[in-house]
């Protein structure tokens, strides 16, 4: 099972360089095991006001990465020549744990049919039960037989149950992430947030690799022990505070995956999460922020340099 996400920030890739990117990443990952793949990206904007004009297509399959990358060439309404100047996609290899191989059952998961909220899940949510019996109460659908679908569904709800309409991404993702466990890695996307991406972990390993074309890299980052009952920690400028964050803002490329083998390609310039970190990227700037404060704790996440 693999993860493998790609962000490219002011630096234009065509959709078919962002689909061989990610095809490429999770072929890096398939020696971890698999039953099946999927992927996520930006599909062409559509002429209208709803989440404007914003659209995700997810393209899943049973068995080999190679099926997929055919399946990807096959969409005739994905225009693979549209060059995207700043663009999320999510790649994922499911070694299933909840739910029989499929392409249903394969990732990315999402929150509803209009994939308002898709995310990747490396792991097994072990109270996935009773959140998915909370959940059809309020009224939410479920199509896959899998532990990871309760988690676009949570943020759905814990989004369409917010207080402010400037609720941050990551904020979102901080209150799933309080109501799950078991072992997860997890990268979000959404179309409320395009261009942005919030990766996080417990128990199940994720890094970040960071290219930057102007070599702006700082070599540590702070991290911000923001408790959630903290007023005004996760507004969005918070998120975006450049004291706390990699990149100026100029071009630069984020890979987000379960092992540096599908990084090293791209950089030698990675950043290992630990268990609670909350990355996000938004306004292409890293930064990381903890769930809980623990006493104690180096205060900072360095950028490594693989050898
Ligand atoms: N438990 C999840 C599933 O069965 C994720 C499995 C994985 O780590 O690939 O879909």
């Amino acid at each position: 099972c693999g993860i493998f996400a790609y962000l490219n920030y002011c630096v234009p890739r065509t959709r078919k360089e962002i689909f061989e990117t990610l095809v490429k990443g999770l072929q890096r990952l398939e020696y971890r095991g698999y039953d099946s793949a999927g992927i996520a990206v930006d599909g062409p904007k559509k002429a209208t006001t709803d989440i404007n004009g914003n659209t995700i297509c997810l393209i899943k399959k049973k068995g080999k990465v190679k099926a997929l990358d055919e399946e990807l060439y096959k969409k005739d309404s994905l225009n693979l020549d549209e060059e995207l100047g700043t663009h999320f996609g999510l790649a994922h290899t499911r070694w299933a744990t909840h739910g029989e191989p499929s392409a249903l059952n394969s990732h990315p998961h999402r929150s509803d049919k209009d994939n308002e909220f898709v995310v990747i899940h490396n792991g097994i949510i072990t109270n996935y039960k009773e959140l998915k019996k909370y959940l059809i109460t309020k009224g939410y659908e479920f199509e896959s037989e899998t532990d990871t679908e309760v988690i676009p569904k949570l943020i759905k709800y814990v989004y369409d149950n917010r207080e402010s309409d400037n609720v941050a991404f990551a904020k979102l993702v901080e209150r799933v992430i309080q109501q799950l466990e078991g072992a997860f890695a997890l990268v979000f996307k959404s179309r409320h947030f395009p261009g942005e991406a919030v990766a996080t972990r417990r128990g199940s390993p994720l890094l970040i690799g960071v290219r930057s074309e102007q070599e702006l890299l700082t070599e540590n980052i702070p991290v911000q022990y923001n408790s959630v009952h903290e007023k005004n920690s996760h507004n969005r400028s918070d998120c975006s505070n450049p004291i706390n964050s990699v990149g100026d803002g100029s071009a630069v490329e984020y890979y987000f995956a379960s092992d540096a083998s599908a990084i090293i390609e791209h950089t030698k310039k990675v950043l290992y999460m630990e268990d609670n970190d909350i990355a996000v990227v938004t306004g292409g700037k890293l930064s990381i922020h903890r769930l809980n404060r623990q006493a104690g704790e180096d205060p900072v996440r360095a950028i490594q340099t693989l050898q």
